[in-house]
C-alpha cells in the first residue's frame, strides 16, 4: 500500500486531495481508477482499534488531556475543542479525523436526499440520479424502497431478515397508516456486527470511504497518501492553485480538491475566492432529537437497532421537517460520563447512570433528523464556530416534536434527548462553501469549482447549500463521483 512518509517535492500530481473523508476518498478513488497520479494528504494518524475509546480505557475522564487527546487520535476521534462563544473552553466537535475522515465512525445510513430538496440548488436532482445510483453501488447500501417515493428506484442490495421487534414497530407505524421502510445502509452485517456508530469498526463489514475508496486507491501504482500532513495554506498565482503547503513540504497539483471537511475547508479557500462574502457562512448541523420507545419489544442484538425508516413527516403542509429513523446503537454510559464539563457531583453518581443507560441499551430509539436553514450569520472561521438555529428552524422543530410524540404515542415515545442542543453534535456540519449559479451569492460553481479559480474543487459537506432532512453521507458520495467525472474532463 502506497502510504508514503517522504514526499517527492518535485512530482506534478495530476490532483491533490486534501482530506480522505466521504467527499475526497471518493472523489480520489474514481480519479485514481480513471489512471491519474493522486496525492491524498490527511491531517489525521493512521487509526487503529474499534470500541469506545471512553468504554475501553478504565478512567478515562481522568486522565491528563494530552493522554485523552493520544487515544482520541488513534481511534479517529477529534480531539480539539473549537470555540463556539458559550464562554468557556469551547467544544470538540464529535466528528472524525484520520483516514476515512468522519465516515470511519458514522451510522453507514446512506439515503438520497428528496427532489424538492434541489430547487435553490444549480442543478437538478435528476442530474443527481446517475451519481447517486453509482455511489449505492459503491458503498453497496441494503434497505427496502421507501414506499412514498417508490418512483425513485435506489440501487439497493437485500437487508438481512428482519427481527422480531423491529417487525413489530413497523407493524404498529403500518396500523397508523405510515409508512416504515429498512433503512438505506452500507453496511455489510457480518455474523456478530455490532452496527459500529462512533467508533472504528475493525472488521470487513462498515462500508466508510477509508475501506470502499481510500485503500482500494492506493492499490494504484500513481496513488499515494500522506497521513500526519495537514494542507495549511495554498499558494496561488492569477487563477491557479500552484502548491499546498503542509509542515512537511510544498506539494504541487494540475489539480487541487479540498475535502477537509465543512469546518476545516473554508479556512483554506485563497481570499479571491470570497468575492461573495459566503466562505465559511451558513453553517448548518441538523437539528436532532432522540426518543425512547418505552413500549417497544427490546431489541435482542446490536444489530436489531438501525432498521426503520420513515419520510411520512419529511414535509408537513408547506413545512420541510425530515426523516425519522432507528438512532442505531445506545451511547454507551462511559461516553455520556465522560463528556467534558461533567461536575464532581454527577460524577459521584456514575454507577446508578451506568446501571440506568445500561438498561436502556436495548430499548429502541428513534432519531426525527429536522433540516436546518442555511443562515448567513452561521459560520465557521478558523477554530470559531457561531451557530444559532434560527427563529422558523425552531417552530418547525416544536411542530416534529408534536408530530412524533403523536405518531409514536403507542410505542411509549418518551423524549430522550434534544440532541439539537448537544454542542458537540456537528456531524453533520455542512455548507460553508456553497454552490451555486452565481459568484455573487456563492463560492462553488455547479461542477464544485471555486467560481475565482480555474483548479480549485471542493469535493466535502460544504458544497451543500441546503441540509436536506436526512444524512448528508450518500449525497457526498454521489457528488463526489459527478465532480471526478468533470475534473478528469478538465485534466
Ligand atoms: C458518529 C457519526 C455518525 C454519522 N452517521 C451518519 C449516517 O449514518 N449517515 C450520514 O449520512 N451521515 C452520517 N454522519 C455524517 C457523515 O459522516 C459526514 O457528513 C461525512 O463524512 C462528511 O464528509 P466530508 O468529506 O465532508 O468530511 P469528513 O468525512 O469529515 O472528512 C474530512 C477529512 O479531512 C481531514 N482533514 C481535516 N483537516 C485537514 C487538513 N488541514 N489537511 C488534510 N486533511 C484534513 C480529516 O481528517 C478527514 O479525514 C455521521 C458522522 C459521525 C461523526
Amino acid at each position: 500500500m502506497n502510504s508514503i512518509t517522504t514526499p517527492d517535492v518535485n512530482q506534478l500530481w495530476d490532483v491533490i486531495v486534501i482530506g480522505t473523508g466521504m467527499g475526497g476518498a471518493t472523489l480520489g478513488h474514481a480519479l485514481a481508477k480513471s489512471g491519474r497520479s493522486v496525492l491524498f494528504l490527511e491531517a489525521g494518524q493512521q487509526t487503529s482499534g474499534s470500541g469506545w475509546v471512553e468504554s475501553a480505557t478504565p478512567g478515562f475522564g481522568q486522565l491528563p488531556p494530552e493522554t485523552r487527546s493520544k487515544l482520541l487520535l488513534r481511534g479517529g476521534r477529534v480531539c480539539e475543542p473549537v470555540d463556539d462563544g458559550e464562554g468557556d473552553s469551547g467544544v470538540v466537535p464529535f466528528m472524525g479525523i484520520g483516514p476515512g475522515g468522519s465516515s470511519a465512525l458514522y451510522g453507514m445510513a446512506l439515503e438520497r436526499f428528496f427532489p424538492q430538496d434541489f430547487q435553490t440548488w444549480p442543478l437538478s436532482y435528476q442530474e443527481m440520479e446517475p451519481w447517486y445510483e453509482a455511489a449505492e453501488r459503491l458503498y453497496r447500501v441494503r434497505g427496502t424502497v421507501d414506499p412514498i417515493r417508490q418512483e425513485l428506484a435506489p440501487h439497493l442490495l437485500t437487508p438481512p431478515s428482519q427481527s422480531a421487534s423491529n417487525s413489530a414497530i413497523f407493524g404498529e407505524l403500518a396500523s397508523r397508516g405510515l409508512h416504515p421502510y429498512r433503512l438505506h445502509a452500507g453496511c455489510e452485517r457480518v455474523d456478530g456486527c455490532k452496527l459500529c456508530q462512533g467508533y472504528l469498526c475493525d472488521r470487513a463489514c462498515k462500508n466508510d470511504s477509508r475501506r470502499i475508496c481510500l485503500d482500494p486507491a492506493l492499490q494504484f501504482e500513481n496513488t499515494a497518501l500522506l497521513t500526519e500532513t495537514p494542507a495549511q495554506s495554498l499558494e496561488v498565482q492569477g487563477r491557479t492553485v500552484t502548491h499546498v503547503v503542509t509542515p512537511r513540504a510544498k506539494l504541487a497539483g494540475r489539480v487541487i480538491v479540498l475535502a477537509a471537511g465543512a469546518l476545516v475547508t473554508p479556512g483554506l479557500m485563497p481570499e479571491q475566492t470570497n468575492r461573495s462574502g459566503c466562505v465559511g457562512r451558513y453553517l448548518m448541523r441538523h437539528a436532532i432529537d432522540l426518543y425512547c420507545l418505552t413500549k417497544a419489544p427490546s431489541y435482542e442484538s446490536a444489530s436489531d437497532t438501525k432498521d426503520l425508516g420513515l419520510n411520512d413527516f419529511y414535509h408537513v403542509d408547506q413545512d420541510l421537517l425530515g426523516n425519522v429513523q432507528a438512532f442505531g446503537p445506545a451511547l454507551p454510559a462511559n461516553y455520556l460520563l465522560n463528556m467534558p464539563g461533567r461536575s464532581r457531583l454527577s460524577r459521584l453518581a456514575n454507577p446508578l447512570i451506568s446501571r440506568i443507560a445500561d438498561r436502556r441499551a436495548r430499548s429502541p430509539v428513534v432519531a426525527a433528523m429536522l433540516q436546518d436553514d442555511p443562515l448567513k450569520d452561521n459560520y465557521v472561521s478558523g477554530r470559531k464556530i457561531h451557530h444559532r438555529f434560527g427563529a422558523d428552524d425552531l417552530r418547525r422543530q416544536q411542530r416534529f416534536r408534536e408530530i412524533v410524540m403523536d405518531n409514536f404515542q403507542s410505542l411509549g415515545a418518551t423524549q430522550l434527548w434534544k440532541k439539537s442542543k448537544n454542542r458537540a453534535g456537528l456531524a453533520h456540519a455542512c455548507g460553508t462553501c456553497r454552490f451555486g449559479e452565481s459568484p455573487e451569492t456563492s463560492v462553488l460553481d455547479r461542477w464544485n469549482r471555486a467560481h475565482e479559480m480555474d483548479n480549485l474543487y471542493v469535493a466535502d459537506a460544504s458544497f451543500l447549500p441546503t441540509s436536506g432532512g436526512l444524512g448528508p453521507a450518500l449525497t457526498i458520495a454521489a457528488n463526489a463521483l459527478r465532480v471526478a467525472e468533470e475534473v478528469n474532463r478538465i485534466l
